[in-house]
């Protein structure tokens, strides 16, 4: 039971919608649902309940991500982004059928000292660029070469674009023409699409793509809306006015004064703040949608709190509702206004906020 009127609204038809849209991007390949950090923190087993039917695997980013899922009755493999270290982690992905995207030299000794069966389906990161994880091309190759002689399989070859929202990066271009070249001589599927790539760099989205923040209607592009993406929100971020009253000029409102009015302005005081995960170091820019109209945050944002100014929505009362990011308001808009991006903003969407679930 919740009885605070702030709420995240999940639309899960539309992060179905999304999928589809990203398969559309790349149809001869297969897409893997990413759903690390509680699917963008829109619900990791809400999301993966609703997508199962139409996946053929998810991902996440360590085991233990993984295992919730498991506990809460997904089936599909689920690839493992972080790969796995020691004998427990690797035993229990032969147990649950999870995927490793193995990165190290010290993953690969781990998992050839305790002879595993084919049936662990392995992928290796290669490093083409990011140079955050991943093994040399040359050391994926060696490895690649024993786990086709030892384990009777031909791993996933996979790496990851550092510049993939960039248009017609020449470093996109090589790290892709390094792994294609890698795949290419070992026969190996391939691995390298996220979201931004889907978009921006067809050639790449070939085999196994790894869309993210596309799925949850996020555009991973600065130039390109929602709509232009034939993408839908997913999460919309409402909450209602507690109070109004009239301010007179050269009255501040909020901790710190950090905001005078200079006209006698009307300000309602809104049921979310920081602790619901509202960046509080958003400038003064920032606004949020209620009748059809925009309206600006104002004052700094309290924990529980935040404050805008409704002087010219003299219709706004007591109990109206208030959209902060969502349909009207894109949450990439919001994370700028915070120096930020919307994944943060998705990511960051605390635990005490109450997700309600629209399915269709
Ligand atoms: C998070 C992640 C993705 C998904 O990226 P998006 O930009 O959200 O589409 C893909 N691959 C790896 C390795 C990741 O860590």
């Amino acid at each position: 039971m919740h009885h605070r009127p702030t709420l995240a609204k999940i639309n899960l038809s539309a992060i179905l919608s999304n999928y589809q849209q990203a398969c559309k991007l790349a149809p001869k390949a297969r897409q893997v649902a990413v759903i690390k950090a509680d699917a963008y923190g829109h619900g990791a087993i809400e999301v993966a309940t609703y997508l199962e039917p139409h996946v053929p695997a998810f991902a996440v980013a360590f085991l233990d991500e993984a295992l919730a899922l498991r506990a809460a009755g997904i089936g599909k493999p689920i690839l493992i982004l972080e790969g796995l270290t020691g004998e427990e982690e690797l035993r229990l992905a032969e147990q649950f059928n999870f995927w490793p995207m193995l990165h190290s030299n010290e993953q690969l000794l781990a998992l050839m000292s305790l002879t595993p069966t084919p049936e662990l389906q392995c992928w290796l990161k290669v490093d083409t660029g990011m140079h955050r994880l991943g093994l040399t091309p040359v050391d994926a190759q060696s490895w690649a070469d024993k786990l086709c002689r030892e384990m009777k399989q031909r791993p996933v070859l996979a790496s990851h674009f550092s510049c993939a929202e960039v248009l017609d990066s020449p470093i996109s271009k090589h790290q892709m023409q390094q792994l294609f070249a890698l795949a290419a001589h070992m026969e190996c599927e391939v691995s390298l699409a996220n979201s931004a790539a889907l978009i921006r760099l067809p050639q790449s989205a070939v085999g196994w793509n790894r869309p993210g923040i596309m799925l949850y209607g996020c555009p991973p592009i600065a130039d390109k809306t929602v709509a232009e993406l034939n993408l839908q929100v997913a999460m919309t971020v409402t909450s209602q006015i507690i109070a109004i009253r009239e301010v007179m000029p050269g009255e501040a409102v909020g901790y710190n004064c950090r905001w005078q009015a200079e006209q006698k302005s009307r300000i309602a005081t809104l049921a979310i703040g920081y602790a619901d995960g509202y960046p509080r170091l958003t400038n003064s820019a920032s606004e949020v949608f209620l009748h059809g109209q925009r309206a600006r945050v104002v004052g700094t944002v309290s924990m529980d709190m935040l404050t805008i100014d409704i002087s010219h929505i003299p219709e706004a009362k007591v109990g109206d509702e208030v959209e902060l990011w969502g349909g009207n308001i894109p949450v990439n808009e919001v994370a700028a206004h915070a120096n930020t991006i919307g994944y943060e903003l998705l990511t960051r969407v605390t635990q005490r906020m109450h997700r309600a679930y629209l399915r269709d």
